[in-house]
């Protein structure tokens, strides 16, 4: 028996690709969240507290999930279904710097940082976000130790609404 003639488990679940210019899948968790849809998981199903921090025209940001972030934790998605940089188009490589560009001194203004590390893994949903998390200048733990840390950093959802907030007007008035 061939490879070809045995019977994907996907084939039970016809994947559905969405229209351009985003081409969102109904497999896709992240593609879920963006168009109102449930994604069974309880990060992304909670809320994002404080609503989107940036609506770009390729690219949203919004406060990471509380259960595992501190305060003032962003990610920022692409609105289109891609996995990494080179599947970026020109337009969206040509917002995604002057975006972070904004967006960075806006956490570490609202938070009060000096540094905000970045991550990107893309294991749970194979599409582009990345994680901006303002690193606190509390304990010993530094780099990818304070990443793993657990129990994760978490934060409240008045909290996590507050910054989001304040990141926003300050991602505005720049
Ligand atoms: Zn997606």
């Amino acid at each position: 028996m061939s490879v070809s003639s045995e019977e994907k488990p996907s084939s039970e679940h016809p994947v559905e690709i969405g229209p351009a210019p985003y081409y969102h899948r109904s497999d896709c968790n992240i593609c879920r969240k963006q168009d109102g849809l449930k994604t069974g998981s309880v990060l992304l199903d909670s809320g994002r507290p404080g609503g989107y921090i940036v609506e770009g025209e390729h690219f949203l940001a919004e406060h990471a999930p509380l259960q595992e972030s501190s305060a003032g934790t962003v990610i920022l998605e692409a609105r289109r279904h891609l996995l990494d940089f080179g599947e970026m188009t020109p337009a969206e490589l040509a917002e995604f710097g002057p975006t972070l560009h904004r967006l960075i001194p806006a956490i570490k203004a609202a938070t009060g940082v000096q540094r905000v590390y970045y991550l990107a893994v893309m294991e749970r949903a194979p599409h582009f976000h990345l994680w901006l998390v303002p690193k606190k200048n509390e304990g010993e733990l530094l780099g990818a130790a304070y990443l793993a840390q657990q129990p994760p950093l978490s934060t409240s959802y008045g909290e996590a609404e507050a910054m989001a907030r304040k990141i926003r007007e300050l991602f505005e008035q720049s």
